[in-house]
């Protein structure tokens, strides 16, 4: 068969629609992205990534180096640009079909929206990784519109989805979102008349749950790649830009200020030393006070700018300026870098949960008291646990509005404002099998009960 004839055979199966949005967006996205793809002006990451192969697995971007390889490894503007606007166009084509567009100007519509729109000039400007990005998104449409068209179309709609965020990770909740979509559109369909509800709503559910086996089935595809190619290349899943590092110095590097809160953990770690610390503080051949020393360990480190600190009284104001005057970087000796490392390992043998009481985890709409439970579930470590548990019981259960650490309800509201980034609601749970025991509950129940309070 001629290579005419088969393009011919291919020209008929091809909807007038799809060909709208196609030519629709590689046309306009040819004349709104044209200045980025004739003369590239590099943003900083563009700088360093003339030459770059892509080669982001420790990000988890494990399908980047090949999705970007296709046009090379070299920044060349209008090769990448022009595949993109493939990528781009096809995607807009598959969308059309997700959408059930069918009038050819709506899809020449929904093509040229696509390539105007916003987002994508961001995309753009960089450059050198825009065809990888594309491509991800054509991906990201065809993993829904698999599910769409066919039964078990979840299987093949995974793995474009694994490799969707083996290229960049963002385009998940892209898929998420044309998911909720195509279920939407789906309860518009075929309304049945009266009587035959029921049948109708389960048979959507089914069809719905597909799109749940695809997004579960993708992420754990891309999540079993992940693991293997790192096993394979000898390497460890990074941070996003080395934001775990700030602390040790990569902050300082890069000009940014590092500015510690909560230096003396809310007050912890001068009035709530276990016993074994408070001895060896007490070995200082300089009789410094807890607070001294750790302001000092602070002021030790290099990339330290400012310390916050709480003073309630002159007299700790007079000290901390005492301190923060002798304090420079470089000044602690061996000796009392050993000292605070002892000191440290005294206190993890006794914190269950690393909680400062600073509160801002509160309120909690379920009405739990979370920085008196962890203070109590520590105690139980600290101290006795018979104590731990009649302080609990005084602090929670002893109130007009109860506040027991059974009352949560795992919202996860209180984990997106806690500056130590406790997992709470586990800890929660294990707080409360240990503090809430039978005579626990015994005594709420009663006080409960006869409104004692
Ligand atoms: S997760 Fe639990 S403790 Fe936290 S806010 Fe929600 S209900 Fe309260
Ligand atoms: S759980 Fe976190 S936010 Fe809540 S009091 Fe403790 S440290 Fe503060």
């Amino acid at each position: 068969m001629s290579p005419g004839r088969v393009f011919r055979i291919l020209g008929k199966k091809i909807k007038p629609e799809w060909k709208a949005a196609f030519f629709a967006c590689f046309s306009v996205g040819l004349l709104i992205h044209m200045p980025i793809l004739l003369s590239d002006i590099p943003n900083h990451d563009g700088l360093a990534s003339m030459y770059f192969d892509q080669n982001m697995v420790t990000s988890g971007r494990w399908f980047l180096t090949v999705a970007c390889g296709i046009s090379s490894y070299y920044t060349i503007p209008w090769v990448i640009g022009l595949l993109g606007l493939f990528y781009l166009s096809l995607a807009a084509t598959a969308l059309c079909e997700l959408l059930e567009v069918r009038r050819t100007w709506a899809a020449a519509l929904c093509g040229a929206l696509l390539a105007s729109f916003p987002a994508l000039a961001s995309t753009f400007a960089y450059v050198y990784t825009l065809d990888g990005y594309m491509m991800a998104l054509l991906l990201a449409v065809l993993a829904v519109l698999f599910v769409k068209k066919y039964r078990r179309g979840f299987v093949p709609g995974a793995f474009c989805l694994a490799f969707s965020m083996g290229i960049y990770q963002s385009y998940l909740p892209f898929t998420m979102i044309l998911s909720v979509f195509a279920v939407w559109m789906l309860f518009l369909k075929n309304v049945p008349g009266e009587g035959a509800e029921r049948a109708w709503f389960m048979e959507k559910m089914r069809s719905a749950l597909r799109y749940v086996y695809m997004g579960v089935l993708g992420a754990a595809f891309y999540y079993g790649i992940l693991q293997i190619l790192l096993k394979l290349q000898g390497k460890q899943l990074g941070d996003y830009q080395g934001i775990g590092e700030m602390a040790s110095g990569a902050a300082a590097e890069r000009g940014i200020p590092v500015i510690i809160m909560e230096p003396l953990r809310g007050g912890r770690l001068v009035n709530l030393l276990p016993k074994e610390a408070k001895k060896l503080f007490e070995t200082d051949p300089l009789a410094r006070t807890p607070a001294e020393l750790a302001f000092r360990w602070l002021y030790d480190q290099p990339e330290v700018t400012c310390v916050l600190s709480g003073m309630n009284s002159m007299e700790m104001i007079a000290e901390n300026v005492i301190t923060a005057e002798k304090g420079t970087a470089g000044h602690f000796s061996k000796e009392d870098a050993a000292l605070v490392e002892k000191v440290k390992e005294e206190i993890e043998k006794t914190v269950k949960v690393n909680c400062t009481g600073c509160g801002y985890c509160m309120p909690c709409p379920f009405g739990v008291d979370i920085p008196v439970t962890f203070r109590c579930y520590n105690e139980m470590y600290s101290e006795t646990k018979s104590g731990a548990r009649k302080e609990y019981l005084q602090c929670t259960a002893f109130r007009k509005n109860q506040s027991s650490a059974s009352q949560c309800r795992q919202c996860g509201k209180c984990e997106q404002h806690c500056p130590q980034q406790i997992e709470i609601r586990k800890e929660l749970k294990r707080a409360v099998k240990e503090l809430e025991t039978l005579p626990y509950r015994a005594a709420r129940k009663g006080i409960q009960l006869f409104r004692l309070w």
